[in-house]
This record gives C-alpha cells, sequence and structure tokens, in this order.
C-alpha cells in the first residue's frame, strides 16, 4: 500500500513512530493509541500511518483494512475493560467534529449509566 506522510501532521508523526504515544496496538499500516482527552474509560483513535487529511481522501486498500483493525482492538477494549458496547466513530470535516486533519477512527468504550455524549 502506498504511504505518505505529511511534515507538519502530529498523527503523522505519532502514526510513525517520532512521537511517543500510549499505543495499544500497533501493525505495519496502522497505530491505535489512547485518546489525550478521552470521552470515556479506554477510548482510543486508530491512525493510519499514511497522511489522509479523512475518509474522502483515504485511498480504497488503506480502507479496507481499517475495520479489521477496530474489530480487534473493540474485542480487547471489551476483554480488558469489560464495557458494554462500543462506539466506532469517524469525523470527516470541521463542521463534522474534526479537529485533528489526519484520518483516524475513535474507538469509546461504553459502560451502563455513562455519561458520554457522541
Ligand atoms: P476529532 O475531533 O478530530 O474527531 O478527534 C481528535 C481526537 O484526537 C480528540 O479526541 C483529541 O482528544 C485527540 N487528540 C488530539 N491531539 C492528540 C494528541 O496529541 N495525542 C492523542 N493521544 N490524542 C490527541
Ligand atoms: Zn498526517
Amino acid at each position: 500500500m502506498e504511504k505518505t506522510v505529511k511534515d507538519d501532521c502530529i498523527f503523522c508523526k505519532i502514526a510513525n513512530g517520532e512521537i511517543s504515544s500510549n499505543t495499544i496496538y500497533e501493525d505495519e499500516h496502522f497505530r491505535v493509541i489512547m485518546d489525550i482527552n478521552p470521552a470515556s474509560k479506554g477510548h482510543c483513535i486508530i491512525l493510519p500511518k499514511t497522511h489522509a487529511a479523512n475518509l474522502y481522501e483515504l485511498p480504497d486498500d488503506w480502507c479496507k483494512e481499517v475495520m479489521p483493525v477496530a474489530k480487534k482492538c473493540a474485542a480487547v477494549l471489551k476483554d480488558v475493560l469489560d464495557c458494554e458496547g462500543v462506539n466506532v466513530l469517524q469525523n470527516n470535516g470541521a463542521l463534522a467534529g474534526q479537529t485533528v486533519f489526519h484520518l483516524h477512527v475513535h474507538l469509546i468504550p461504553r459502560y451502563q449509566d455513562d455519561t458520554v455524549e457522541i
């Protein structure tokens, strides 16, 4: 899969290990890190190691690989944290709530009576 990185993109640097992070999963193409401002216990984000601002820009071959990573990590979150469910969320564009313009997929574990607002 073709990979590009953007010099001034913090998520490119984190995904590729140039900036250290609290990583829960890594493979050749993705890094999954704990969110710095978690919406719930265990909130993490999946970062592709290639730069794409959003879903519109992410090449199809990378798109295909995201959901299997989400599935694996969601299973780990369930095992480790015993959550009742998980939101898989991905924002595209400022109007849709995106604040970091390197595509990422949120995994937000959900618990009985939590107060998370999506
Ligand atoms: P968005 O609003 O773009 O969908 O989500 C961006 C997410 O990235 C937010 O949940 C925010 O807390 C998280 N975030 C922003 N900067 C950093 C960072 O430097 N490290 C980590 N681990 N998370 C970050
Ligand atoms: Zn990037």
